[in-house]
């Protein structure tokens, strides 16, 4: 597939995405958008113009700041807006490519936006779900022979975070503070931690709510499925040492969490499935899913410094997950707990073998151990004030690319 409008062969966001977003431009009401190449696709004008007309959906639900209502139209609307985009944008549509005056009512150079959260998120939950950084977590603060925890490889471990500070790329946040107990200190103080963290992470948004005792099982996981952004899942290491016994982390880890703006579609990123992580032993019925029920995309993690100097210092993939997406829902719902729309789901930090692949500058620099040593000759243990962390994704297959964009977000000093 083509289209009429130029795409780089290296966007993201080509015709084989139409990712939804929401964004606004200076002075005007916020409005839903996808986007190809570099041009922002205002959803609410084509739905004016008459573009969605057979699809029958409310003007309001385009004219929103959320996407909460559209993705609650359920997928079958959602799948045919999105086909209809592919549709109206390939090279063998005329119709909107010669049509200059809805052309500059619809499309938007993407410099000239802002795009706002893509959801407004109910409710939280962070799981913990790559086999290598649990590994690895468990080797530097527990005991390197038993580095996994016997219900590892039975349960998709989680625990329900927090929703309220949920933000979207480009905002900014300020250096927590809250209790330290140094190793060699009785007493814990109170101070900016002294240990910032990212975690490499992918989330994933449910588009349909469940009853209270209702269950969703591996099989119809992903109807309930809508799509996927990059997730940031910001910690400070030195709260969670001291805070995380006996009822996991806290304040280490509700301060910030940064998401990327555009949600992509489970349908776009479906040429991208590969082979599950084998499980041994083998796991309960309820949570056995056979098939290809992970994804391959490329993770990558820069931190760029006070002077604008970047470096690259994770390369990772989603592939690694020891537990699907589909595991995870069928996990969480199985008690009954009922899910809505626009709830999320993040993965856990996913980090593969290999010590490039890491997720977080805990198992980067292994504790600060091992210090990265950035272009301008300083290092990095952790993360320093006024240092941006950013994350992209993309899956990359026969020439077709569908990608995340970034998530992006600095670190100020504290107040
Ligand atoms: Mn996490």
């Amino acid at each position: 597939m083509k289209s009429w409008l130029s795409v780089s062969p290296d966007s993201d966001f080509s015709i084989y995405n139409f990712p939804f977003g929401v964004y606004c431009i200076a002075n005007q009401e916020p409005a839903l958008a996808s986007i190809l190449g570099n041009q922002i696709i205002d959803l609410a004008a084509m739905n004016k113009l008459g573009y969605f007309k057979e699809l029958n959906i409310s003007q309001s639900v385009f004219e929103n700041k959320y996407l909460n209502d559209f993705i609650a139209l359920g997928k079958e609307k959602t799948n045919k807006v999105r086909n209809t985009l592919i549709e109206i944008f390939s090279n063998n549509n005329a119709e909107l490519a010669l049509n200059e005056k809805n052309k500059s009512l619809i499309l938007k150079d993407y410099s000239t936006v802002t795009m706002l959260m893509p959801v407004k998120v109910g409710n939280y939950t962070d799981f913990y779900s790559s086999i290598q950084h649990a590994t690895n977590v468990g080797t530097m603060f527990r005991d390197p022979k038993n580095a996994l925890l016997p219900n590892y490889r039975h349960i998709p471990i989680g625990y329900h975070g927090r929703a309220s500070s949920i933000t979207v790329s480009g905002t900014d946040f300020h250096r927590p503070k809250g209790q330290i107990k140094p190793p060699d200190s009785e007493q814990p103080y109170m101070g900016p931690t002294q240990q910032l963290d990212f975690e490499l992470e992918i989330a994933f948004i449910t588009g349909k709510s469940t009853t209270l005792g209702q269950s969703i099982t591996t099989q119809q996981a992903n109807d309930y499925i809508f799509g996927l952004v990059l997730f940031n899942d910001w910690s400070a290491r030195d709260f969670q040492s001291w805070e995380y016994v006996p009822l996991g982390p806290f304040l280490a880890k509700n301060f910030c969490s940064s998401v990327s703006p555009w949600v992509v579609t489970l349908e776009a990123l479906e040429q991208f499935r590969v082979a599950s992580e084998k499980q041994v032993p083998e796991v309960l019925p309820y949570l056995q899913c056979p098939g290809n029920n992970n994804y391959d995309i490329n993770l990558e993690v820069f931190i760029r410094d006070e002077k604008g100097t970047e470096m690259q210092v994770s390369s990772s993939n989603f592939k690694y997950m020891y537990w699907s997406m589909k595991q995870q829902l069928a996990h969480h719902t199985v008690n009954g707990c009922n899910i809505e729309v626009g709830d999320m789901y993040a993965s856990g930090t996913i980090s593969g073998s290999q010590p490039h692949e890491y997720g977080s500058m805990l198992e980067i620099t292994w504790r600060g151990t091992k210090p990265l040593q950035m272009p301008d000759g300083s290092t990095r243990k952790f993360i320093n004030d006024n240092d941006t962390v950013i994350m992209k994704g993309y899956a990359l297959k026969d020439n077709v690319r569908v990608g995340f964009g970034k998530v992006m977000t600095k670190v100020l000093p504290a107040i």
